[in-house]
């Protein structure tokens, strides 16, 4: 129902390449997941998605469960039914976006009520979400209705949506916190991922005619190498009811600076048979990082966001397609690329779709931008499968990174 298989490794390195088998079909990894936040990638059909590459979804649980409700998904038949998507699904807990409520979308703040005040980084800030040991109480940001999310909640909405990989409700940290809070708040997510798993277990015996789902546990411990160490060595010893986990999401507050030393001590710690999902990596440059050190899949919303936005990817940087230079430029996004968008329309007509406000803009866009990182990702699992890894990623980045600061 559930399996995972290693390929081959990178040699030196962490890195492998494998195959994840759901329910709903297989994923080769590495591979990058494109986000689908609402059960839909925001201007891109299910078939397009398939059509460029993507090998599953990832959807979030925290928006599912306001709207529609996850108990409409689950009447539906599951995530996968209800968006037209035969491949893998994947749901997070909804921990990030609940707690990222606690100061507003991307802003650092700590969330508890019973914090020393030196342990609170911005007192002032309005909190929309309130964790305790318990679990989380937040307000809704499209009607300010509260809620609650504990880690048994989080499993029963992610049992509804159905996906073939679930992630364990735990605690989202920022790297303005303290070392001390960190300990006290790792803590909390050991003893949810206990409950998470517990949960899990009693909802697959009791719904044993639905399709199997995965529950990976989220490893946290911001900078720390000792706490990132423990998380990833309590987690993948972690059984309750006769189950472990299925495999790991590497979660939370990461410097960019130290990726490549966090995965390190995390996935030293990690059983080689499981996979790894690291959470929120998209850019070309971290996801280098992130395949060379050991990570199996990635989700990120930045080349749907970007691409929204104009900003196309190429192997010489990001440009901003709408720009006045690209409105007489026939040539497409980026010579030779094999997507939809670069196959058949110009920069000059992607260019005037922006600056005319029209949807097919965005569309056109994702449908590059979504092709060309799952695209390097892929050709990143190739380049281990005939040792030329590094090769591949000294030819890329040399490029890609050569006219960034413009
Ligand atoms: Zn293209």
């Amino acid at each position: 129902m559930f399996a995972f298989k290693t390929e081959k490794n990178l040699e030196g390195r962490l890195g492998r390449t494998g195959v994840i088998k759901t329910p709903h079909g297989e994923i080769k990894t590495p591979a990058f997941i494109p986000v689908g936040t609402k059960a839909s990638v925001k201007g891109v059909l299910p078939d397009s998605m398939a059509e460029l590459g993507a090998q599953a979804i990832l959807a979030n649980a925290y928006h599912l469960y306001l709207q529609p409700g996850s108990e409409v998904i689950d009447e539906a038949g599951g995530l996968s039914k209800f968006m037209n998507w035969d491949k893998p699904t994947f749901t997070d807990s909804g921990g990030f976006q609940v707690m990222s409520l606690g100061a507003g979308f991307k802003k650092v703040i700590a969330m508890t009520e019973d914090l020393e005040p030196e342990e609170v980084v911005a007192h002032k800030k309005d909190r929309l979400a309130k964790v305790d040991d318990d679990g989380v109480t937040f307000k809704s940001h499209l009607d300010g209705s509260e809620h609650r999310f504990t880690p048994e909640i989080s499993m029963q909405v992610q049992h509804q949506l159905g996906a073939d990989i679930m992630f364990a409700f735990d605690e989202l940290t920022t790297l303005m916190d303290t070392k001390n809070y960190q300990i006290k708040s790792l803590e909390r997510t050991r003893r949810w991922a206990i409950r998470c798993l517990a949960e899990h277990s009693r909802l697959t015996k009791a719904r044993k005619e639905k399709p199997y789902q995965a529950l990976f546990a989220v490893i946290q411990g911001a900078q720390h190498e000792d706490l990132r160490r423990k998380a990833a060595k309590d987690l993948s010893e972690m059984e309750e009811d006769g189950i472990k986990f299925d495999g790991f999401g590497i979660g939370g507050a990461v410097d960019k600076n130290m990726m490549r030393e966090i995965l390190g001590w995390v996935n030293q710690e990690l059983p080689e048979d499981k996979p790894r999902h690291f959470l929120g990596i998209g850019e070309p440059e971290d996801l280098f990082i992130g395949v060379e050190n050991g990570a199996d899949t990635f989700d990120c919303v930045s080349a749907s966001r970007q691409a929204r936005t104009s900003s196309v990817y190429t192997d010489r940087g990001r440009f901003n397609v709408s720009n006045a230079p690209y409105k007489r430029d026939f040539e497409p996004i980026q010579a030779g690329c094999n997507c939809y968008t670069c196959k058949n329309y110009s920069r000059a007509y992607i260019c005037h779709l922006f600056r005319a406000k029209e949807m097919v803009a965005a569309t056109l866009a994702t449908i590059h931008n979504e092709f060309f990182i799952i695209n390097l990702v892929n050709q990143m699992r190739t380049a281990i499968e005939k040792n030329e890894f590094f090769e591949f990623k000294t030819e890329f980045l040399g490029r890609y990174l050569e006219n960034k600061s413009n």
